[in-house]
C-alpha cells in the first residue's frame, strides 16, 4: 500500500516514507492510494482476537513496508495492560441494553489520544534507530494533545520534544501533567501569551526552512497517518464486543474537533465494517455539525472560537476534514485543490443543492452539537440513571448521540477522556469530586521543570539550538 496527497501532487510513497512527515509537498493530506477491503472470513476470525492481534492485522495493512516481526514486537511494547489499564485496552462499559460507552481514556494521560501517540512513539523510535536519525519536535498546546505527545516520546532514543504552551492558562492538572516530566528529552516552554502565541511561533520556526531542515525539526499533530490508522482499531474491537454477529449493524457517536477521530471511523467503515452512522458531536464550535447540517463549511476565524468546558474541541477548522472532502468528491485531487484554495484563505465553500451533497449522505454521517448547560445535564443524568461519571467531551457525545439513538441498533458513545482532568465542571453538575486512577493522587504537588519564555520565536530558536547541539 502506497500514501497519494489529497491535492494529486505527491508521487506515491510508502507508509515509513510518510511516517515523519507533516503536510504532503503540495500541501494537501496523505491518504492511502485505496482502503482495504476486509472479506467475511477476516470479520469472522477478527472477532476473537485480543487487542493487539486485531491491531496487527488491520495495521499491518496500512504499515506493508514495516516487517511483520518488527510491527508485532511495535504492538506489543505499546498496548499493555500496564499502559492501559486493562487487558482489553479500549473496554466496553454497558449503560443499558444497546447503549454503550466506549472507553478510550485509560492511556497515561487519561485521554483517548494516548492510543495512537503511544504507537507514534514507537514507531518514531524504530524508524529513526533504523535510518540513525534524529528527531526535534515542536508543537503548541493548550492541553490534551501536548502532554499526550510528551508521555509518547519520554526517554526515547532520537527524539526531543519541544513544547510550548501559554503560561498560567492549563487547568492545574493539565499544568502538572506535563511540567513534572523530568525527562532530559522533554522541554516545555511557557510562553507569556496566549495559545495563538504559541502557535504562531511553531509556525514561524516551521517556515523557516533551512531551519527546519538543519535541526530536523518535525511535529506530531493531529493530521498523522499513523494516528489515524491507530484509531481504526478500536472502532473493530468497540463493534466485536457489543454485537454477536457480524450481519448486525451499529452507530458510534464522536465527540470531534479534528475530525481526527471519527475520520478513523470512516476508514474502517469503508473496509467494510458494519456502522449506520457515524454521529459527528461538536461543542459551541460548530463547524462541522453545520458542514453536516447544511452543506457548508466555513472555517471560523481566532476571535469566533469559543473557549468552553470541553476544551480539546475547541478549533476553528477540522485538520483532517480535507481528507474526507477527497473521499467525498470520488478522490479528486483537482476539484480538492480548489476547495482549499478558498479554505486556505480562510473562506467557506457550501455543497448545499450540488451532486456531492447528495452523495454526501451514503457516508453515514449525522451531527449534533452540545453547549454547557446540556453537557452539565448529560453528566447529572447519567450519574443519577447509571451511576457513571463522564466528562464533559464525552458528555457532548453521549448527548448528540441520544439524539440519533436508533432501535435495534446499538449505540457505541466514544469516551476521549477521564472526568478526573475536569474536575471543576464534574462538581458543577454532581456536586462531588471525580476520583483519580491510581498514580494521580499528588499530581500537583510532584516537582515541576519548565523554561518561561517571552512571544519571541527567535529566542524559541536560540533555546533549540542550544539544547539540540548539548544533549
Ligand atoms: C482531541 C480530543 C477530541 C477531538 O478529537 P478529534 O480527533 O480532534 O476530532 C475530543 N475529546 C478529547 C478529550 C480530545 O482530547
Amino acid at each position: 500500500m502506497r500514501y497519494i496527497s489529497t491535492r494529486g501532487g505527491m508521487p506515491p510513497k510508502t507508509f515509513t516514507e510518510i511516517l515523519l512527515s507533516g503536510l504532503a509537498p503540495d500541501g494537501g493530506l496523505a491518504v492511502p492510494e485505496s482502503y482495504p477491503r476486509v472479506s467475511p472470513a477476516d470479520m469472522e476470525a477478527w472477532r476473537h482476537l485480543d487487542y493487539q492481534a486485531l491491531a496487527f492485522q488491520i495495521l499491518s495493512r496500512f504499515m506493508e513496508d514495516i516487517p511483520a516481526d518488527d510491527l508485532h514486537r511495535i504492538i506489543a511494547r505499546t498496548y499493555t495492560t500496564e499502559a492501559f489499564g486493562s487487558p482489553d485496552i479500549t473496554p466496553v462499559r454497558t449503560l443499558e441494553p444497546g447503549l454503550h460507552i466506549l472507553c478510550l481514556s485509560n492511556g497515561p494521560t487519561l485521554a483517548f489520544k494516548d492510543i495512537a501517540m503511544q504507537l507514534l512513539g514507537n514507531l518514531f523510535e524504530y524508524t529513526l534507530a533504523k535510518t540513525n536519525d534524529e528527531l526535534n519536535i515542536l508543537g503548541a498546546t493548550s492541553g490534551d494533545t501536548g502532554s499526550s505527545a510528551e508521555y509518547a516520546m519520554r526517554g526515547k532514543r532520537g527524539i526531543r520534544v519541544f513544547m510550548l504552551s501559554p503560561l498560567g492558562k492549563m487547568s492545574r492538572f493539565q499544568t502538572a501533567q506535563m511540567f513534572s516530566l523530568l525527562d532530559d528529552n522533554i522541554f516545555n516552554i511557557a510562553i507569556r501569551g496566549v495559545f495563538d502565541d504559541c502557535q504562531d511561533i511553531v509556525k514561524a520556526v516551521s517556515n523557516d526552512r533551512d531551519f527546519k531542515q538543519q535541526y530536523q525539526i518535525g511535529t506530531v499533530n493531529s493530521i498523522n497517518w499513523a494516528r489515524i490508522a491507530a484509531q481504526i482499531v478500536y472502532y473493530f474491537k468497540g463493534y466485536f464486543a457489543v454485537t454477536q454477529s457480524n450481519d448486525q449493524q451499529v452507530s458510534f457517536s464522536v465527540p470531534s474537533g479534528n475530525f481526527g477521530n471519527i475520520f478513523a471511523g470512516h476508514v474502517a467503515r469503508m473496509m467494510g465494517l458494519p456502522i449506520k452512522h457515524l454521529i459527528l458531536a461538536t461543542n459551541e464550535n460548530d463547524v462541522l455539525d453545520e458542514f453536516f447540517r447544511t452543506g457548508l463549511y466555513r472555517p471560523r476565524t481566532t476571535a469566533e472560537t469559543h473557549h468552553t468546558s470541553s476544551p480539546s474541541m475547541d478549533i476553528s477548522k477540522a485538520s483532517n476534514f480535507e481528507r474526507f472532502i477527497f473521499d467525498l468528491t470520488e478522490r479528486d485531487a483537482t476539484r480538492v485543490r480548489e476547495l482549499w484554495r478558498s479554505v486556505d484563505k480562510g473562506n467557506a465553500f457550501d455543497l448545499f443543492g450540488t451532486a456531492l451533497w447528495i452523495k454526501a449522505k451514503d457516508f453515514g454521517f449525522v451531527s449534533g452539537a452540545s453547549n454547557h448547560a446540556s453537557r452539565i445535564e448529560t453528566i447529572r443524568n447519567l450519574y443519577q440513571e447509571y451511576k457513571v461519571l463522564v466528562d464533559t467531551h464525552t458528555a457532548d457525545g453521549v448527548k448528540v448521540g441520544l439524539e440519533h439513538r436508533e432501535p435495534g441498533i446499538p449505540l457505541i458513545c466514544m469516551e476521549t477522556a477521564l472526568p478526573a482532568k475536569f474536575a471543576e465542571t464534574i462538581q458543577e453538575a454532581v456536586g462531588i469530586e471525580p476520583s483519580r486512577p491510581a498514580g494521580f493522587e499528588n499530581l500537583e504537588s510532584l516537582p515541576q521543570r519548565f523554561e518561561i519564555m517571552d512571544k519571541d520565536a527567535n529566542a524559541v530558536k536560540t533555546f533549540l539550538v542550544q539544547k539540540i547541539k548539548h544533549h
